[in-house]
């Protein structure tokens, strides 16, 4: 992933204020009853494995940075090990609001 093909997505502008409206949705998703549910397995959906639901993490499929949701179909459970290695392979700007994101919980 280049930052090249960051911006070639259009607007910066217009992807910021995306950003914030989708996570604002998904904060909100956080505190659902179909979230609860969603991590009560405690299983990851990238490795499958059994890890409590205390340790599991919202990720979204497709990163908001690159025009994804806060949609039910487009967030899942993830591990800690598995949410650091897709951050590795995401845009630092996403990252960035990873990090907010987690911090105001
Ligand atoms: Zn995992």
């Amino acid at each position: 992933m280049s930052k090249e093909n960051f911006y070639d997505l259009g607007d910066y502008d217009a992807i910021q204020r995306h950003i914030k409206i989708e996570r604002e949705k998904a904060r909100k998703l956080r505190k659902s009853s179909w979230w609860e549910a969603h991590i009560q397995k405690g299983l990851c959906y990238f490795c499958q494995q059994l890890v409590g639901a205390d340790n599991l993490t919202m990720d979204h499929l497709v990163p908001l940075a690159r025009g994804g949701k806060s949609t039910k179909g487009n967030i899942v459970p993830a591990c800690q090990a598995c949410n650091k290695k897709k951050q590795l392979e995401t845009p630092v700007e996403t990252l960035l609001d990873q990090i907010k994101i987690q911090s105001d919980q």
